[in-house]
């Protein structure tokens, strides 16, 4: 198995645990909650369940960018390509119009923060729409990979939850 790989099917990707979930949006709430948030933003489907828990602790709406296989050509959307850590792949993210507006200020939420592609992918869709990237919230960080790094020499403010500072076969060191 690719040692720098966590698995959490247990109670985030596949058993979702919703009293942890409920837990993790709270506290995003609360971290955030000076940030003027106008929505919380996801990327399908791992980190929806605490992007909704956090969006209905700051009482706003939670919106869903997907991983689409192709370019959407008709319609109003944008899509921007993102190679997924775990896959291996590529994939169009995207985010539709109607859901983004100039003055959202815009918490993203994610399960993992791995390389940064995700969140980096997610960075230039909402730059594109002309709204604010306020935060980004991340359940699990890997700090020996190199996206917190990336985000923040892009100008952008990151909160994990928890911090890893190694993984090995049946080793998970956290951050101090
Ligand atoms: P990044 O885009 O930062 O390189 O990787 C983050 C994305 O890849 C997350 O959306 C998550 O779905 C996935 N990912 C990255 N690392 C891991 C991991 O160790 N375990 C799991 N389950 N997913 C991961």
């Amino acid at each position: 198995m690719d040692s720098t790989v966590l698995k959490v099917g247990s109670f985030i990707n596949h058993q979702v645990d919703s009293d942890f979930m409920n837990e993790l949006g709270k506290d995003f709430a609360e971290h955030f909650a000076d940030y003027g948030i106008t929505k919380v933003f996801t990327i399908e489907s791992s980190g929806i369940a605490p992007a909704l828990m956090a969006a209905k602790h700051l009482n706003v709406p939670m919106v869903i960018l997907k991983k689409q296989t192709s370019k959407i050509l008709d319609g109003e959307v944008y899509q921007t390509r993102v190679m997924s850590f775990t896959k291996g792949t590529s994939y169009e993210l995207t985010l539709f119009a109607e859901f983004i507006d100039k003055d959202d200020r815009i918490l993203l939420i994610d399960d993992f923060l791995a390389n940064g592609e995700a969140a980096t992918g997610a960075a230039r869709l909402i730059r594109e729409a002309g709204a604010t990237l306020a935060g980004i919230g991340i359940l699990i960080e890997k700090s020996f990979q190199k996206g917190r790094q990336r985000l923040e020499e892009a100008g952008y403010y990151v909160y994990s939850q928890a911090q890893i500072a190694r993984l090995d076969t049946g080793v998970i060191e956290f951050v101090e």
